[in-house]
This record gives structure tokens, sequence and C-alpha cells, in this order.
């Protein structure tokens, strides 16, 4: 059965992540103090932080940014894979989340290449686009609050060059997103940002059923 993309199960799953992890014991380390933490189902599967990981290298990305970094995982597993002279410019609001995975980006040898900027992401961006970066980032991610999706989306896009490349999280919302009884906020803002990148012709676009959905978007 080839025709549409496979059911996902645990024993499938152990599989899949027998077969292709490659996890460093510092991502593991990271894994494993964030999944002590309250809100630890914020973090980006490991199998996504590898497959991102390899898109940044398949795009020969240098300049990144993520919105939404949390205990740093993802920022991690891009830092990782950039160049030396490689840079993710990360937004996150707490830095209670984001002091949790400092410590496993100077382990990893990386701490330099992550340039983290505290404060309301939309803000950052602004300051970004006001300093003149619009059409400099080479990759983006959106993963921090739901309800400005729609305005992350058209400041990623911007900040990016034409070629970019944009992931977009949780676009699957556990399966809200197609679940009629469901309507709240964040359900509604994903939602309406799937309806738009949908029907953005100013990208390329394909939704990857890994994790909870990834959109990932080429700036035409
Ligand atoms: N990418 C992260 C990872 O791999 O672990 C997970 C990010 S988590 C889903 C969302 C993050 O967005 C939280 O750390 C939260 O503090 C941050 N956040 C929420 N609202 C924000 C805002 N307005 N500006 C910047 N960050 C915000
Ligand atoms: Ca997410």
């Amino acid at each position: 059965m080839a025709s549409r993309t496979i059911e996902m199960n645990d024993r499938i799953y152990d599989y899949m992540l027998a077969h292709s992890l490659r996890e460093l014991p510092v991502q593991t380390g990271l894994r494993e103090a964030t999944a002590t933490m309250e809100w630890a189902r914020m973090q980006i599967a490991p199998e996504q932080g590898q497959f991102m990981a390899l898109l940044v290298e398949l795009i020969g990305a240098r300049k990144t940014l993520e919105i939404g970094t949390f205990t740093g995982y993802s920022a991690l597993a891009v830092a990782l894979a950039l160049p030396a002279d490689g840079r993710v410019v990360a937004c996150d609001i707490s830095e209670e989340f984001t002091s949790v995975g400092r410590p496993f980006w100077a382990e990893a040898g990386v701490a330099d290449k992550i340039d983290l900027r505290l404060g309301p992401a939309l803000d950052t961006l602004d300051d970004l686009l006001k300093e003149g970066a619009a059409g400099t980032f080479d990759f983006a991610f959106i993963d921090a609050d739901k309800g400005n999706y729609g305005h992350y989306y058209e400041r990623a896009l911007a900040l990016l060059r034409t070629g970019g490349l944009l992931a977009v999280d949780n676009v699957l919302w556990s399966g809200a997103v197609a679940d009629p009884t469901e309507d709240d906020d964040d359900t509604q803002a994903i939602r309406a940002v799937n309806q738009e990148i949908h029907a953005d012709q100013r990208v390329s676009i394909s939704l990857v059923p890994i994790g909870d959905g990834v959109t990932l978007a080429r700036k035409r």
C-alpha cells in the first residue's frame, strides 16, 4: 500500500527511530533534561530535528531564523548542521525555558552560532526587517504561539531570500485541524495559516506528516 502516507503506530515508530535516528549524546541529554519539565511536550521530536538538520545541509544554509526556541532542541539540531560561520537567530520570550538549553549549546560547541533574542518574536522580526535583513535568511522555522502564526509567516517570508526555505510546525495540531468539533483559537489560527499557505503562489510547498506536521515552503 503505497498510494498514501503510512499510518504510524508504536512498532513502526520504534523501527523508524532504531533504523534512522542519529542523535549525539548532547542532544539526548537536552531531551532528557527537558523531559522532566511541565511543558516537555512542546519540544520537537528527535526525528524532526534530524530532518531539519538535513534540510539545512541540503540548501547549504548559513543564516537561519527560529521563532520559538523553548529549551533549544531545534536550535541545537540546526546549529549542529550549519557551517562554522553559520547562525541561528533564535527568538523566544522565556528566559526560564531558554536557559535550560544554553549549557547544552555550549557543550555541543555551537553556543557562538546561536544568537538568542529574548522578547516578543514579532518585535524581534520587525527589528530585523528595520535593520535591513529582508531577503537575507536561508532557512526559517516557525514554532511559537499559534495565534501569531499568520504574522510570523508573513515576516519570515519577507526575511527569507529567494530559494530560502520556511518550515512551519504543528500544522496538523494533533489532528484537531481536521476535526470539526475542535474550534479553539489555536486550532483556528493554524487552519487559517494552512489555508493561506496552500493558496500562496509566492511559495512551493509540501505538508510533511513528521512530528505534529510540518509545512515546508520554498520562497519563489
Ligand atoms: N522549537 C522548540 C523546541 O524544539 O523545543 C519548541 C518551541 S515551543 C513549541 C514554543 C515557544 O514559543 C515557547 O518556548 C514559548 O516561550 C515561545 N513563545 C510563546 N509566545 C512567544 C512570543 N510572543 N514571542 C516569542 N516566543 C514566544
Ligand atoms: Ca512545535
